[in-house]
């Protein structure tokens, strides 16, 4: 079973000791004592070993391998000696590949310390060879591999290096699975969080995580926290179906934790992952190509985000999959479906979450819309999708739109009618929906409305409906005058949630847990200000 390890930076004995406590708490079952810079007690250490909470791997990383430790080989190789001279040993020691090949001294003293296969002994510490890259893979990844998995002391077999694509986790696991002897596999860096959530989908011997978001010891480190209640680590196994979301940037979304917590809630044996991949076409259809191309990672699909929702459509187009029609009409898609077959389906679910929330407060089912007027403030992306959706279903909309010329356009394409913005005082609609970002945090008192927010339209009072697709903050200055008029108002979070549950439906079968969701979802948004 693949060991949760806590990375542990050690300045002072009882903080690190207190740090280990804490990492058993959190869930780890081992902790990764980091000595580079706590080599001038080596008794310490000793003690170190003997009283830490968790089972412990002890590393010394010098300068020239990516860690702090600047002294000299005989120093470091008498503080390691040290880590197993108590009753309690540590369960590995880590050296670099380079550091073993360089010395036959080191070889020979470090053989004292830990398990020699050729030399039964009284210890059950294991030797991990490792080597790191942190600039990228390294040309000769393979032979270092190899020369690791050859030499005698060597238990465990681990690599690091860093990630510039999604496409390196791949190669992760394959080593992993291609294992001769135990293995570690890692990405470092942004790219890397898949290999080090999947490290046990794939069956290495140990991931790593920090305590603190502040600090973990490689770039891209998960907190103890993440791997173990968003990313769901007691439930992953070999079958966990991979979801993801696929943007750029895309560290700030919120759907890994709605998506996450619903595969909890339902039972789904899923995770869901960050996705970035750079904005040129040629990035996504090479990664997304590569990651449904695997057939061990079980990738089941993922939801898109700016700035792929045209490239995921031009992707599905060339793969020769299936696009639905209204995702094809309004030129962007937020959907990939990977299904059982292996064929692929694009759509878009940001239309139907906005028809379904609209449809909720007007208490009518989406084929009722025929004949009701709508108002759609804002000719952008978001309006785009909304325009589709409700003029599909019948509805009679009018874009109002600063730019009017945009307006015009998007009017003209799907059968709406088109205004300047100004003249929304004289609008009489049943629904208006704001899809302009005016009034999104930090701006929150701003108004799309005409008159920085004096002139309420027309229509406004009780039957009316007015939706905000701006979700941060949850109550706008829109929906906060729309309701001393009497208006029924719809948060975005309506939409965030429907346009997930829409995605999660699709993806497992399962009907979406909407209520967990909008938990999720509020206390991230609280916690974010
Ligand atoms: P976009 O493509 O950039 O379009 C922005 C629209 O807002 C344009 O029509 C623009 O008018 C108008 N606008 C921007 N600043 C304005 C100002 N100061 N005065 C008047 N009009 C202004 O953006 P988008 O992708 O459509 O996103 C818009 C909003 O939708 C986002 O802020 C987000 O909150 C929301 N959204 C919510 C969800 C959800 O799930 N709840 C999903 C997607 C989007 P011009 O044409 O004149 O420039």
């Amino acid at each position: 079973m693949t060991k949760l390890t806590a990375a542990i930076t050690v300045t002072d004995l009882e903080q690190a000791l207190a740090a280990a406590v804490r990492a058993a708490e959190l869930g780890a079952d081992l902790v990764e004592f980091r000595i580079d810079t706590f080599t001038d007690e080596p008794e310490a250490v000793t003690e170190l070993v003997q009283r830490s909470a968790l089972p412990c791997i002890i590393t010394c990383r010098p300068t020239w391998e990516g860690g702090a430790y600047d002294g000299d080989e005989q120093t470091r190789l008498s503080v390691l000696e040290h880590a197993g001279l108590g009753v309690r040993k540590p369960v590995y020691i880590d050296l670099e590949l380079l550091a073993y090949q360089r010395s036959a001294n080191l070889r020979q003293k470090i053989g004292l310390v830990v398990d020699d296969p050729g030399r039964p002994r009284e210890t059950d510490t294991g030797l991990i060879l490792s080597s790191h890259d942190f600039g990228g893979r390294p040309s000769d990844l393979l032979r270092k591999i190899k020369e690791m998995a050859d030499a005698s002391l060597c238990r465990v077999v681990k690599v690091a290096w860093r990630a510039r694509s999604l496409r390196d986790n791949l190669e992760a696991f394959e080593l992993i699975r291609q294992q001769v002897k135990p293995m570690v596999a890692l990405c470092m860096g942004e790219y890397g969080l898949a290999s080090r959530v999947l490290a046990k989908k794939f069956g290495a011997l140990l991931t790593f995580a920090s305590i603190d978001e502040s600090d973990g010891t490689a770039p891209g480190q998960p907190t103890l926290s993440e791997i173990k209640n968003l990313y769901r680590w007691d439930s992953l196994d070999a079958e966990t179906r991979v979801f993801g979301v696929i943007g750029f940037p895309v560290g700030h979304s919120m759907s890994p934790a709605i998506h996450n917590a619903g595969f909890g809630e339902a039972g789904v044996n899923g995770v869901y992952l960050p996705m970035p991949i750079p904005p040129e076409y040629e990035h996504f259809k090479a990664t997304v190509s590569s990651w449904i191309g695997e057939p061990a990672l079980h990738f089941g699909g993922a939801s898109v985000t700016i700035p792929h929702k045209e490239n995921l459509l031009r992707f599905v187009k060339e793969q020769g999959g299936e696009i639905e029609s209204l995702a094809e009409r309004i030129g962007a898609a937020n959907t990939l479906h990977v299904r059982e077959d292996g064929s692929l389906y694009a759509c878009n679910t940001d239309y139907a979450g906005a028809l379904d929330a609209v449809c909720d407060g007007l208490k009518i089912k989406r084929d009722e819309l025929a004949g009701r007027r709508v108002a759609v403030i804002g000719a952008g992306g978001a309006a785009r999708a909304v325009v589709a959706g409700f003029t599909e279903y019948g509805a009679g909309v009018t874009v109002y739109n600063r730019t009017v010329g945009r307006a015009e356009a998007l009017a003209g394409q799907f059968g709406a009618e088109a205004k300047p913005l100004a003249e929304l005082s004289g609008c009489e609609a049943d629904v208006y929906i704001n899809c302009t970002p005016i009034g999104m945090h930090p701006d929150v008192d701003a108004s799309p409305l005409p008159g920085a927010g004096e002139e309420l339209p027309k229509g406004f009072g009780p039957g009316v409906v007015v939706f905000d697709t701006i979700y941060n903050p949850v109550q706008t200055a829109l929906l906060r005058v729309a309701a001393d008029a009497g208006c029924a108002t719809i948060p975005g979070t309506e939409m965030f949630v429907r346009q997930a549950a829409a995605q999660f439906t699709m993806w497992t079968g399962e009907e979406a847990p909407c209520e967990v969701f909008r938990d999720v979802l509020t206390k991230h948004l609280s916690a974010s200000g």
